[in-house]
């Protein structure tokens, strides 16, 4: 079997990974109905963008409606497509984009309401200034093949509701799960076209950044982002960047180690370890270190790992055989290196489809090149530190910085320790969850991306600002208009000393001066 998609015909073929079973074959979209697609988005946009936004919201809750009444049926199509269990589709895809779907549908227009913005002395004048939010125009969310779901519909759903349209260009591996997506937008009544979903690989990603939308969403790799950047620059295309994560989880001796363990167990292995903020790096204190990695290891002892289908399965296949070699691979760095396979660290001998076991690594350590490139796969390294410094330090010893979490009873330190971690989200007590709060912002420091997505700094991603600003007493000329004089040149110099003080005290020794400017300019 083979989860290898053949993406050079016109079709694409996609296989379910735990059984390597057709689930669908999907016509590419060529380069030129790419291009089509964008501009039928960007007509539909001169209408879409004059909705309201009780409009808007109305749409969308009806787009919400369709997925739960269809929700166990697009729960097997997540799992078949996948390999996820049905009960990760349930709990890290639909549940939270229906939240994400009713909370953007509630509260866009108030997360952006017009907002007054202080301008300091220049209020005296009589001006004032207020920011306004419009939309971009088309959208082109390009995503990976791990939340195919959740993460693209979630996007789709936040530039509708900010006034724009969309192109979605699943993943290559996840196409009919893309389709699908289209469907209930269809069937929720959008506009025609407001909602476009074009299918293909690379290549019709690709072109979809060569149509130059007013914006492109990406999830996906490193490498591939950093291709994308560069054809977006051609076109000045403004990018939001999702990349990867080599997320570390740090706990203190005095975390609770029960729910520690529980919380590296699920970290790491959910989603057979395919999400960009698995748990990647596991630091403990050494005085606890044996204790964590006994419960550690009991508990992964304890998970069931079969087809998604199963609702007793907790850890389903791996979605390519692309991902479960580059597992194999760090798992043969690790032993090469002096790090223990304490249990797992072999594709599951029991079953066909592209299974890898749950693997806990102990002895590891950052200069093992597995403890630097992300993994993206079922595996849990533990590395020990003595002291807080040695924990940040590790930490922050990496070239990603999506999320992490520090373990601790001891808030304050939790707090301090978080604070110093280079990475976008840092979870004190809790782990990766937080891509599924759609309020809270998503995105990461250094190679884990650029931009946000979700809360209002995501939906700031979807629109322009604009700055309106009015003189409410227009009644005499600016004292910087021309013609300058001397007597110009020492009112300038008025306000780099007193104005610029932002000091209304200081301001008010250049009335005289002011005064004096204003008869000038009134005479010529
Ligand atoms: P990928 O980079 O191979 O592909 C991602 C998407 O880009 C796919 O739809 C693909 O068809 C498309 N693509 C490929 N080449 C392209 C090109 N030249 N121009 C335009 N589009 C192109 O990534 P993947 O293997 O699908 O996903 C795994 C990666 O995604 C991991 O690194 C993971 O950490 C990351 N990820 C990040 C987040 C996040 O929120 N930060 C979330 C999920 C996944």
């Amino acid at each position: 079997m083979s989860a290898v998609l053949p993406v050079q015909t016109d079709e694409i073929i996609s296989f379910n990974p735990a059984t390597g079973a057709e689930v669908g074959r999907v016509p590419q979209t060529s380069a030129d109905d790419v291009k089509a697609a964008v501009e039928r988005g960007r007509a539909v946009f001169q209408i879409w963008k004059k909705t309201s936004f009780k409009e808007r919201s109305a749409y969308i809750m009806r787009a919400r409606e369709v997925l739960l009444t269809e929700m166990d049926a697009i729960a097997r199509l997540i799992s078949d497509e996948s390999g996820k269990p049905v009960a990760e589709a349930f709990s890290m895809e639909i549940a939270p984009v229906l939240d994400l779907m009713q909370y953007f549908a509630r509260n866009t227009e108030k997360l952006l309401k017009p907002a007054k913005i202080g301008i300091g002395l220049y209020a005296l004048l009589g001006r004032t200034s207020k920011i306004i939010y419009h939309p971009l125009g088309v959208v082109g969310i390009i995503p990976a093949w791990n939340y195919p779901f959740s993460i693209p519909l979630g996007e789709a759903v936040m530039a509708l509701m900010a006034g724009n349209t969309v192109v979605i260009k699943p993943s290559e591996l996840t196409p009919i799960i893309g389709l699908k997506i289209g469907e209930i937008f269809e069937k929720a009544g959008f506009p025609v076209d407001c909602v476009q979903v074009v299918s293909g690989g690379g290549a019709t990603g690709a072109a979809l950044v060569e149509a130059a939308p007013d914006k492109i969403m990406f999830t996906g790799s490193v490498a591939t982002g950093k291709k994308i950047a560069a054809a977006a620059a051609k076109n000045l295309t403004s990018v939001v960047l999702e990349l990867g994560g080599k997320d570390p989880m740090i706990v203190f001796a005095d975390a609770n180690l029960e729910l520690a363990a529980g919380a590296a167990v699920w970290g790491a292995f959910c989603n057979a370890g395919q999400s960009c903020s698995s748990v990647e790096r596991l630091y403990v204190h050494e005085s606890v270190a044996d204790e964590l990695t006994r419960k550690i290891v009991e508990k992964t002892r304890a998970l069931q790992q079969d087809g998604g289908d199963k609702e007793t399965t907790s850890v389903g296949a791996m979605s390519s055989e692309k991902q479960i070699k580059i597992v194999e691979d760090h798992i043969e760095d690790f032993r090469a290196a002096g790090a223990n396979i304490e249990i797992g660290g072999r594709r599951n001998p029991a079953l066909e489809g592209l299974f890898y076991e749950p693997t806990v690594i102990t002895n590891a350590n950052n200069d093992m090149r597995a403890m630097q490139e992300e993994t993206f796969g079922p595996t849990l390294p533990i590395a020990t530190f003595a002291t807080e410094e040695d924990a940040i330090r590790l930490a922050n010893d990496s070239e990603f910085g999506l999320t992490a979490s520090v373990w601790t009873r001891d808030l304050a330190k939790g707090k301090r320790v978080a604070e110093r971690i280079e990475a976008g989200t840092v979870c004190v007590n809790e782990v990766l969850y937080t891509h599924g709060i759609g309020q809270t912002p998503w995105g990461g420091f250094k190679n884990s991306g650029r931009g946000r997505t979700h809360g209002r700094e995501g939906l700031l991603e979807l629109v322009q600002p604009q700055h309106i600003h009015i003189n409410k007493v227009s009644l005499v000329p600016d004292v910087w208009w021309m013609p300058y004089t001397p007597t110009a040149v020492e009112t300038f110099r008025g306000f780099a000393k007193y104005f610029a003080s932002g000091s209304v005290f200081q301001t008010a020794k250049l009335l005289p001066q002011l005064w004096k400017r204003l008869k000038e300019l009134k005479k010529k």
